[in-house]
């Protein structure tokens, strides 16, 4: 019988850790000889601890997740994808597709909400803010790539090109690159893009939830170009250095809201469905209401 080769790739994220710690660095001495403040020591440390450990709890995560992608792989496959060059071409391109569709609905639904509102909780955007990573998350999003063992790629290839996408991903969160040559910013994430998704500007919220290409973003209508300087956070903000309190607190928000009022069990599901900023009685206002309120605004 046909026994495909599996390669041995090793957790490419630890190899990566020098790089982030010298660029970092690099970005800390650059901005301050330029006196520009984007660093605010407080705000990095916590940015540095959420990246901590969601690399800790990875390592039980990353453990489930490839078992399940195993058993999906190992009975229900449709094809058997080889390690080849071409499949690794498709697996960028196809890993890309999920990414931002995981994206995308961790923005647009709050159950997701709840782990990556964690990714935009700092004010400051550097690459200390790239490391903010959710402690909750990787044990759920998963499902966004269940497709891909399904279609035949072997789950290894799947986790090196997660971690790659997640390594690319690194570069884009600085001010410090303003824009690449129009080339570069029509086909790829670039951090102009980037400044845009973290911005709370009514106009970019929601917006570029690309991981590589920006391309799924001009597809499937959520594009929008840098034009006015970005204001990072979130529209309410923290105000939480607290590690524990910024892994937990909008699961926290959310439970308050589907739990503790009077309300039918259907609006209580409707809570996790939703986007952030939805309420039962129809007082929140969520990013689609704050984006026409700035652009009828904007029209008068
Ligand atoms: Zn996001
Ligand atoms: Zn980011």
């Amino acid at each position: 019988m046909y026994k495909m080769e599996v390669p041995e790739i090793p957790n490419l994220i630890y190899y990566a850790i020098p790089f982030f710690i010298l660029t970092l660095i690099i970005e800390i001495i650059v901005s301050a000889k330029e006196k520009v403040n984007v660093y605010e020591t407080k705000d990095a440390i916590t940015s540095i601890t959420m990246g901590l450990g969601n690399v800790l709890l990875g390592i039980i995560s990353k453990g489930i997740v490839f078992t399940i992608l195993i058993i999906i792989y190992n009975n229900l496959k449709f094809f058997t994808i080889p390690f080849v060059w071409w499949a690794w071409v498709l697996i960028i391109i196809l890993e890309d597709f999920a990414y931002y569709w995981f994206h995308r609905i961790s923005h647009e639904n709050r159950f997701f909400w709840a782990s990556h509102v964690v990714h935009h909780s700092s004010q400051k955007y550097n690459l200390s803010t790239a490391l903010r990573q959710t402690w909750t998350g990787s044990f759920l999003s998963f499902v966004f790539w269940l497709w891909l063992p399904l279609l035949g790629f072997h789950p290894v290839m799947i986790l090196a090109q997660m971690s790659i996408s997640l390594i690319y991903q690194y570069w884009i969160q600085t001010e410090l690159i303003t824009k690449l040559p129009n080339c570069v910013e029509a086909v790829l994430n670039t951090p102009s893009h980037h400044r845009v998704h973290h911005a709370t500007n009514p106009q970019y919220l929601d917006r570029n939830h690309a991981g590589i290409f920006i391309i799924w973003d001009k597809w499937f209508g959520t594009y929008e170009p840098e034009i006015e300087k970005p204001i990072y956070g979130l529209t309410e903000n923290i105000g939480s250095f607290n590690p524990l309190f910024v892994a937990f607190h909008e699961w926290i928000e959310l439970f308050k809201d589907a739990f503790t009022s009077n309300i039918s069990l259907s609006k209580r599901l409707l809570y996790f469905i939703k986007p952030p900023g939805w309420k039962h009685d129809g007082t929140g206002k969520i990013s689609n209401d704050l984006r026409k309120e700035w652009e009828n605004k904007k029209g008068e």
